[in-house]
């Protein structure tokens, strides 16, 4: 369109600093060979780009090592490989596999698999009218037969900041472990695993300004040397006889064929760009768009907004809606005044059913949105209301 793009739709995904993409290219142009198996000089650099960020992601997250820090597609698949590899290894008829009403599809769905796969049974924490955990709940939910709690660091659909130190000391009081999803915490929080004293903390380079296709999955030592490969194939073994195979050491063993080296690169260039901007100043901007977004939202007229008032309890995600149009015909509209945001059930079906809505608006900031842009949304918005309101 004719009109400057205002792109309100960072947790769907992030738009890439000019260093993130230098670093990709600079990367294809000077380093690229692939890693650890070259002998020669090129492939040695790959290998040490390559491993200079599992490092970079290592220290972004608190990782006491970075050999528990293996390189995924993304979120979904860390998710994947913990259910199907740890979950096919340990869950067995009856155990039980705590789940909440809040989580994105790829927190629940690997567990409903595995879950029909070994007669584990799922149990879900629910979620208040402000989109909060309902930790009351818990005392009820966490017996000893739960095996597993999964758990959204930030939920996607409302912005709401879970406390997830908490719910992880009770799982495991019951002796469960817990796996947190950090697909919308590790680009917005502090995140430190050691503190947090989760098992499993998973996310993606491209929520936090760096590509596509590639992700993380931490996992602390012990359990990730106890759990079966997620797949084979090279790269992951240690040696190969006609009848087995035995298993390279982590992080290796969970990393099978060529990995994406140049997401990798950049990925640890998204991570020292934001570095640089200081974390506690990426939060406090997001927040004083968000409030600043609620506080002109509530001008319009029959205006729901979901998730916590409180806005210390959200980060940079504001849902909306409006009575009097629904959030497909919002979108669009806005799209055509230039404004992107999205609209739909945000992979979180649970979360649309508790509010008995089939879909909602929702802008998302990150660090080079400003009130500016807010503003324009809401511009746009009264062009909306003109129209339908
Ligand atoms: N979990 C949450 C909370 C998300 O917001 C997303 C993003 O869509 C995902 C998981 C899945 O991430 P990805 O699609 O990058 O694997």
């Amino acid at each position: 369109g004719d009109k400057p793009l205002v792109y309100l739709d960072n947790a769907a995904t992030t738009q890439k600093p000019r260093q993130v993409i230098e670093a990709i290219s600079s990367y294809y142009e000077q380093d690229n060979a692939n890693v650890h198996r070259g002998i020669y000089e090129l492939s040695r650099r790959s290998t040490r780009d390559f491993e200079a960020a599992r490092e970079r992601v290592a220290r972004w997250i608190g990782a006491p090592d970075a050999t528990e820090v293996i390189w995924t597609r993304g979120t979904t698949e860390a998710l994947n490989l913990v259910a199907s590899s740890w979950g096919m290894e340990f869950l067995k008829e009856g155990d039980e596999i705590l789940l909440t009403e809040q989580d994105h599809h790829s927190n629940l769905v690997p567990w409903q698999l595995v879950a029909r796969r070994t007669g584990a049974v799922l149990r879900y924490v629910s979620i208040d009218e402000e989109g909060r955990l309902e930790l009351e709940s818990l005392d009820a939910l966490l017996t000893a037969r739960t095996r597993v709690v999964a758990i959204s660091h930030v939920s996607n659909a409302l912005g709401t900041v879970n406390p997830v130190k908490e719910i992880v000391e009770r799982a495991h009081a019951v002796g469960a472990i817990a796996v947190v999803d950090g697909a919308q915490g590790a680009p917005h929080l502090t995140v430190d695993v050691v503190d947090q004293g989760c098992d499993f903390y998973a996310f993606s380079s491209h929520k936090l300004c760096g590509p596509t296709g590639v992700g993380v999955l931490w996992g602390r030592r012990e359990l990730l040397e106890a759990m079966p490969p997620y797949q084979g194939g090279g790269e992951m073994i240690l040696e190969v006889e006609k009848e087995g195979s035995t298993w390279a050491a982590l992080p290796h063993k969970f990393e099978a064929g060529t990995p994406n080296v140049a997401g990798a690169v950049g990925t640890a260039a998204a991570l020292d760009y934001l570095e640089a901007l200081g974390r506690d100043a990426i939060l406090a901007h997001e927040r004083d768009l968000s409030a600043y977004c609620i506080e002109r939202l509530s001008e319009l007229p029959g205006v729901r907004i979901f998730g916590p008032a409180e806005v210390m309890d959200r980060s940079g995600v504001v849902p909306f809606n409006l009575e009097w149009a629904h959030p497909h015909d919002v979108a669009t509209i806005l799209d055509t005044e230039g404004v992107a945001i999205r609209a739909g059930h945000h992979c979180a079906q649970l979360v649309m059913k508790r509010y008995c809505v089939s879909a909602t608006n929702r802008a998302s900031f990150y660090v080079y949105n400003t009130r500016d842009e807010v503003d324009r949304m809401i511009d746009a918005l009264r062009v909306v209301q003109g129209i339908f309101g």
